[in-house]
């Protein structure tokens, strides 16, 4: 039976790391056992935090009913049921007709929408962060003897946490090893430069928390440098844990589209208040005082009529299908306004590895300075052959080749394991091909780091394209092994990175088992055959090592990497996605143009685009050394031009977004590092890699590719089209209906003089919220039109009445109060003049509101094709929502107690199929308008084809 250790809540910072290790008892070579994991997570719980969102329940609630338009209409139910009040008292009010009704169904929906708001919001908020979490961090841990990944939620006191660069801690903790280690602790101490780290040190239990660098902390960020760290709090008990409010809490900012849609209400509310008072004011002229009631009465069925009461629900569950839908094709949407942003995107700025190559390594060719060799073998399974000019080669009796296979193995933080029978990697890829290639000739990582512990390292940047390690050579016991060159020195430092800043170090070549100079000749021709292999697509490293005297492991400074003896090549093959070039295909004919950004070689970089169709052959390649002299104003005269940048650092990437942003580009960038950050705030759409990524850069971005393919990017923008195109399309399909409708009641009591209103609030909220409603969800499940990606992005800064939007609704309006009133005025005077409740005409005026809609709602699925071009059952929502909608209406009409609820009159066939017939010039009109603009469109491309 283990038992758990006391309270961890000690001040870790003035013990030694063995002293903490025996306190927590835990084991720094094999870590925690699994009945102490059981156990510890039974007594401390999940690795969790509490989050808070800021906002309480009742706040998010009580924000609902602060929209202007739930403000107009409360004020219009009381109005209403103070004229019921009066009734009641005169003793006026019809014998059929329920007092309050329209006051009580107003406020009814009031509160329906206030809930669903608060349902939506709430709703909309976990949907985030169950999205957010799914790209939660991953820890690296020693437990039972070996290295694995689990989720950060379960870590417990006592294991053994490896912090490498980009990583984001998840738990507080006492550092055993650090190698660099740089940690960026602004979550917690708000400075913003890293903290170096320091494992020797024992503070006094007062060092103040940004001072006790030999602890690490949840939520900050490994800038640079490697750790080993023994978990000591987790949960809540950690600094983090602590000050909860400190937590960035789940963001839930409101759209772009979200903001104007508040805009366009308080314009609607204020258009509805300005045109009630020009219809009081003219009734009042023309009729007189007397007409006052049922100038009131309009007025109220006007501000309930000009009110959008169903739009805002249908835009959160459109934006909360389109991240559904993103979901689905493997984009994680983050922040919700990039739902909008990505259908407006003109730029895409990929990196190469990984995202649009598979990044799955495998070594072809090994070059030293007397032989090249060809490796034979399948992905990572280290079983193959080396050929010299197709004649089989033994490594064993290569001494330059073991060397540089020697550094291969040395220099690499990579692991390679067998799983579940399967050659896997754990560790970056490109590292993961060298440990195959070294297996192929019998060299085992295990066994060398052994034999060569690590003294020092100095790690891999993005910046500095190369790392160094410093290890031991245990003189005292020669190891036969070790190839002669090596072994007569007390220490050693390999270094392998890009091959132009390796060869640059390096001052001897080995030649057999001599070194040699490194002659100007011998380094052209190294480097032509860098440029040669680059030139195929193909990743090459440079390898080096030096001997050194025994230095102390604090002695790495960046001249350590001086005087090199260079070791020779080795290339890689990456494929290219195959799935990419026709997403790149897809992009151009979309108006959006892909740019290569990488770190790797120009000729390497070139290759590949060209083969993916993101460049053509003879296409400018930019550097990030040429980038770095140029300013920012003279970047922006290349960015239009230039879709390859090779070897260029995160900071480079920052300078580029901006560049294109001041072009008036719309960019999506990817990024997975650290550094990336900056760029991925930087840019329209920050775009992190789920697979690969860095928690910092999952943590600055937009959205999270699950898959790390550039394919994914091209879906997630065409989703964004979709949605963007369906918003406006029920945007203009609800509001060009409340037009025509406050049209049609503002005109009765100036057309028909005391006639009484045409529709109820009732009446109108049925059709805002039912008939209006359900076709409106209908029209946001509509698919992709086909010229989705065909055509140009729009700009996301426009109006989102623009392009004709605007005027379409005011026209629509206009034509369906035309149909209305003409409607109106007919039966007004028909009803009149036949047997039958002479009131019937008001149902006519609804009826016939409320079919128009169907037939506007039918045919507003395309702006250019005919309904009968359309496939009826690519959205059969639509044919449901109208079918449905239809019979609710006619419900109204024929079934008793919903007339009598509902205020209608009982309609003759023949009344209906009038109705129906008004209704169906609206689905005529519309049809109409789009022969109208496609006869214009192709005369205009006649005559510019003519001239
Ligand atoms: P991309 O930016 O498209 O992902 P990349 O992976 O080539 O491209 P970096 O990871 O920044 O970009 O690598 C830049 C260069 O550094 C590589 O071309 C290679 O020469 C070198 N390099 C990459 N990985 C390592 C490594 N683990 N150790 C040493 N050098 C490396």
């Amino acid at each position: 039976m283990v038992h758990a250790p006391p309270n961890p809540a000690l001040p870790w910072q003035t013990l030694d790391p063995d002293q903490a290790l025996d306190l927590l008892q835990s084991d720094r070579q094999t870590g925690l056992t699994q009945p102490q994991v059981a156990e510890r997570q039974q007594q401390y719980g999940l690795n969790e935090l509490e989050t808070t969102d800021g906002r309480t329940s009742f706040a998010i609630l009580l924000d609902q009913f602060k929209n202007i338009m739930l403000l107009l209409l409360i004020a219009v139910a009381i109005i209403s049921g103070v004229l019921d009040l009066l009734d009641l008292q005169d003793g006026t009010i019809a014998e059929a007709d329920i007092p309050f009704k329209d006051t009580v169904a107003i406020l009814a929906i009031v509160i329906l929408n206030g809930i669903l708001g608060y349902v939506q919001e709430s709703r909309a908020e976990k949907a985030l962060a169950a999205l957010k979490s799914l790209s939660a961090p991953k820890v690296r841990i020693l437990r039972e003897g070996s290295v694995r990944e689990v989720e950060a939620k379960e870590l417990v006191p006592g294991d053994i946490m490896l912090l490498e660069a980009g990583m984001q801690v998840a738990a507080d903790g006492r550092l055993l090893e650090a190698a660099n280690l740089q940690i960026r602790e602004a979550a917690l101490t708000g400075e913003a430069h890293a903290v170096e780290k320091q494992v020797k040190l024992q503070l006094p239990e007062d060092t103040a928390l940004g001072d006790r660098v030999n602890l690490v902390f949840q939520g900050t960020e490994v800038v640079q440098g490697r750790g080993t760290v023994l978990v000591c709090n987790t949960g809540m008990r950690t600094e983090l844990g602590k000050i909860a409010t400190m937590l960035q809490s789940v963001e839930s900012e409101p759209t772009p589209l979200q903001q104007r849609m508040d805009q366009l209400s308080k314009a609607l509310v204020y258009g509805a208040l300005a045109l009630v008072a020009i219809v009081v004011l003219s009734g009042l002229i023309t009729v007189g005082v007397g007409n006052l009631r049922e100038l009131l009465e309009v007025s109220l069925s006007m501000a309930v009529a000009v009110v959008p009461e169903g739009l805002p629900a249908v835009i959160t569950v459109t934006l909360a299908l389109g991240t559904q839908r993103m979901v689905r094709r493997h984009a994680l949407i983050r922040k919700l306004p990039a739902v909008e942003t990505l259908g407006s995107v003109t730029t895409i700025c990929s990196d190469k590895t990984g995202t649009l190559t598979q990044n799955k390594m495998v070594v072809q060719s090994v070059h030293t300075e007397s032989i090249s060799l060809r490796v034979t073998g399948e992905g990572y399974t280290p079983e193959g052959q080396f050929f010299h000019s197709n004649q089989p080669i033994s490594p064993a009796q290569q001494p330059e080749l073991q060397a540089l296979l020697l550094a291969c193995v040395i220099c690499n933080d990579s692991v390679l394991q067998k799983e579940q029978g399967n050659w896997a990697i754990l560790g970056d890829p490109t590292e993961g091909a060298l440990l195959v290639v070294a297996g192929k000739a019998g060299l085992q990582k295990d066994t060398w780091d052994n034999q060569l512990p690590r003294l020092n390292e100095i790690p891999f940047s993005s910046e500095r394209k190369r790392m160094s390690v410093i290890v031991a050579n245990d003189r005292a016991n020669p190891n036969a092994e070790l190839p002669s060159v090596l072994a007569d020195t007390a220490s050693l430092l390999f270094c392998k990175g890009s091959a132009e800043i390796v060869l640059a170090a390096a001052t001897h070549v080995l030649v057999g088992t001599d070194v040699e100079a490194l002659t100007d000749d011998r380094r052209d021709r190294i480097l032509a055959k860098n440029n040669q292999l680059a030139a195929q697509g193909l990743r090459v490293l440079g390898f080096a090592y030096r001997p050194l005297e025994l230095i102390s492991a604090d002695e790495t400074d960046a001249s350590t990497e001086q005087n090199l003896i260079w070791l020779g090549l080795v290339d890689m093959f990456d494929a290219p996605r195959s799935e990419v070039r026709d997403a790149v295909a897809r992009c151009r004919m979309a108006g959006i143009r892909p740019v290569m950004i990488t770190g790797d070689h120009q000729l390497t970089a070139r290759a590949i685009a060209e083969n993916l169709g993101i460049a053509e052959p003879g296409d400018v390649v930019l550097t990030g050394q040429e980038l770095e002299k140029l300013s920012l104003a003279e970047l922006e005269h290349h960015v239009d031009r230039v879709s390859i940048y090779a070897r260029v650092a995160p900071e480079h990437k920052l300078r580029i977004v901006q560049a294109l942003q001041h072009r008036g580009k719309i960019v999506a960038m990817t990024g997975d590092g650290v550094n990336d950050a900056p760029a991925l705030k930087q840019a329209d759409i920050g775009i992190a890699m789920g697979i690969t990524g860095t928690d910092v850069s999952k943590e600055a971005s937009d959205m999270v590719l699950q898959d790390d393919n550039f394919t994914t990017i091209v879906a997630a923008v065409e989703e964004g089209r979709v949605v963007y195109t369906n918003i406006r399309r029920f945007i203009k399909y609800i509001l060009g209906s409340n037009i025509g409708e406050v049209l049609t009641i503002a005109a009765s009591p100036l057309l028909l003089p005391a006639s009484g209103v045409p529709l109820t609030p009732l009446q109108i909220l049925w059709m805002n919220l039912v008939t209006d409603g359900l076709p409106a969800l209908a029209l946001a499940m509509e698919p992709a039109e086909p010229n989705v990606m065909n055509r140009p992005p729009h700009n996301p800064k426009e109006n989102i009445f623009a392009r004709g939007l605007g005027l379409y609704m005011v026209r629509i309006g206009i034509v369906l109060a035309i149909i209305a009133i003409a409607l109106m005025v007919w039966s007004y005077y028909y009803t009149a003049s036949t047997p039958g409740n002479p009131e019937r005409w008001k149902t006519m005026v609804f009826t016939t509101l409320c079919l128009a809609q169907m037939g506007h709602a039918m045919a507003i699925r395309s702006n250019t094709r005919l309904t009968i071009e359309l496939n009826p059952f690519s959205n059969p929502f639509i044919l449901i929502a109208v079918g449905l909608t239809t019979v609710l209406q006619l419900m109204l009409v024929y079934v008793a107690p919903l007339r009598n609820f509902f205020g209608t009159h009982y309609l003759s066939p023949m009344e209906i199929g009038i109705c129906i017939g008004f209704s169906l010039l609206m689905f005529v009109w519309v049809e109409l308008e789009k022969l109208f603009v496609r006869a214009y469109a192709s005369r205009r491309v006649r005559r510019d084809r003519s001239r």
